[in-house]
C-alpha cells in the first residue's frame, strides 16, 4: 500500500498517494536585501510560484512588508540536481495584495 495521504514532508505538498509522489522541482532564490550573500531553496512547480512561496514564508517573519505594499526585486534560477546544473538567474518582483471577503450574516 502507499501510505496514508498526508504532506509531503520534503515539498510540503499534499501527497493523496505518498508512493507516487514526485517532489515539484527545487529553487533556489537570492534576495541580497534580507538575506545578502545567503540564498533559499523552495520546492515549487515553476518559479513564479516558486516567488509566491518564498513572498508568502518571508512575509509572515517579517512586518508583512508585501501585503502593505512593498516589493521586493529578487534572482529565481532552477537549484542544481545531482545531475544538473543550475539554471540562468531570472528577476522576479515579488509582491502582494491584500484579498476582500464578503461575509453575510443574519440579523
Ligand atoms: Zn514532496
Amino acid at each position: 500500500m502507499g501510505g496514508l495521504p498526508c504532506f509531503c514532508p520534503t515539498c510540503g505538498n499534499f501527497m493523496i498517494r505518498p508512493d507516487k509522489h514526485r517532489c515539484s522541482p527545487r529553487w533556489e532564490i537570492k534576495y541580497p536585501d534580507w538575506l545578502g550573500d545567503e540564498t533559499k531553496f523552495v520546492h515549487a512547480h515553476d518559479a513564479g510560484e516558486a516567488g509566491e512561496r518564498f513572498a508568502r514564508v518571508t512575509d509572515s517573519y517579517g512586518d508583512y512588508e508585501f501585503a502593505n505594499g512593498h516589493e521586493a526585486e529578487v534572482q529565481i534560477r532552477r537549484a542544481a540536481t545531482d545531475t544538473e546544473e543550475p539554471g540562468p538567474w531570472e528577476t522576479y518582483i515579488l509582491s502582494a495584495e491584500p484579498s476582500v471577503e464578503y461575509h453575510a450574516r443574519q440579523k
